[in-house]
């Protein structure tokens, strides 16, 4: 089986670890009634995507 021939020094795994990190979802403007929302979601305020109502929000 193949195996690493060296141990990985924590100092490497860590250099490669500096470029994982948590990604802000980006988030625009709603097209029915201009909150914020995520991208690509429907619209937690409204409901609407796309143009269209698809859920009626509680409250
Ligand atoms: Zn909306």
């Amino acid at each position: 089986m193949p195996n690493p021939k060296r141990r990985m020094s924590k100092a490497r795994s860590a250099k490669r670890r500096t470029h994982y990190k948590a990604q802000a979802p980006s988030m625009v403007v709603c097209n029915n009634c201009g909150e914020m929302k995520v991208n690509h979601r429907a619209c937690p305020e409204c409901g609407f995507y796309n143009g269209r109502s698809h859920f009626t929000p509680k409250s």
